[in-house]
């Protein structure tokens, strides 16, 4: 006899969750009945979601956001790490700071939020955990060895955390957007635009919920066996990784 019992709605917490990619992402889990929070620094919580305020690079503040999550729906369940930032410049003029910094949002952000939510995780004996990396993790991209270091970095993350929580229920996958349209992509230059997309065989870039929707399904019932994966959604730019 099959189970017709509707699916209990989850936890689901998406660091950056109040734009861009991560706000789509929180919508894709909102339409599947999810309980979704998101953190935000500064602005409005848009409807419907639950808003905590955070900054990745404050391991107080990720407490007090969880704490609050906790409160209102529980144990988190799914976690998706999606903040971060770009600092573009050629290395010969990147500065320490510049480095330093992108890897604190980025890879240090990601290893913060997993560490908080793998407590509640191990005692739930389920989790999800996703992290928003990059096609430029693995392919490289000029003027972006801070982004490109950084967005390497969370495989190695998934891939240990796989192995040390794969045992306790706990997936942990990185999903590798392309070119997405964002605030973060249209800053770059036209002519930056025009190379990357004569080199997608897609010819075209995405847009968020093409995102969302893969992140949304390797967090569901049916990715249960896949974890320390690279799922890129880039239109073929970074075939080969
Ligand atoms: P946006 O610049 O549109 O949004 C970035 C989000 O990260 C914002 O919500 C921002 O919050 C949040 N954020 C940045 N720094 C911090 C911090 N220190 N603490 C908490 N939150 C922070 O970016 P996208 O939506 O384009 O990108 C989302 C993710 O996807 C990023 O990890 C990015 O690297 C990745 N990505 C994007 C691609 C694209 O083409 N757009 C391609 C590949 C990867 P706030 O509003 O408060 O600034």
């Amino acid at each position: 006899m099959s189970d017709t019992t509707a699916p209990e709605p989850r936890s689901v917490l998406i660091t950056g969750g109040n734009r861009g990619i991560g706000l789509a992402i929180a919508r894709a889990f909102e339409a599947n009945g999810d309980k979704v929070a998101i953190t935000y620094r500064s602005g409005d919580v848009p409807e419907g979601l639950l808003g905590v305020r955070a900054d990745v690079t404050d391991a107080a503040s990720i407490d007090a956001a969880f704490s609050e999550v906790e409160a209102e729906h529980g144990p988190v369940e799914v976690l998706v790490a999606n903040a971060g930032v770009t600092k573009d410049t050629l290395l010969m003029r990147m500065s320490e700071d510049d480095f330093t910094s992108v890897l604190d949002t980025n890879l240090a952000g990601a290893f913060r939020v997993t560490k908080r939510a793998s407590k509640g995780m191990l005692k739930l004996r389920r989790g999800r955990i996703v992290l928003i990396s990059s096609v430029v993790g693995l392919y490289g991209s000029p003027g972006q060895v801070n982004y490109a270091a950084s967005k390497a970095g969370l495989v190695g993350m998934a891939r240990s955390i796989t192995r040390e929580l794969g045992g306790r229920g706990i997936t942990a996958n990185v999903v590798a957007p392309g070119f997405i349209k964002t605030e973060m992509t249209a800053a770059l230059p036209e002519d930056t635009q025009k190379n990357y997309l004569s080199s997608i065989p897609a010819n075209r870039f995405a847009e968020p919920d093409e995102v969302a929707n893969v992140v949304r399904w390797v967090s569901s019932p049916e990715a249960a066996y896949i974890s320390g994966a690279v799922i890129p959604v880039d239109g073929g730019l970074g075939m080969g990784h």
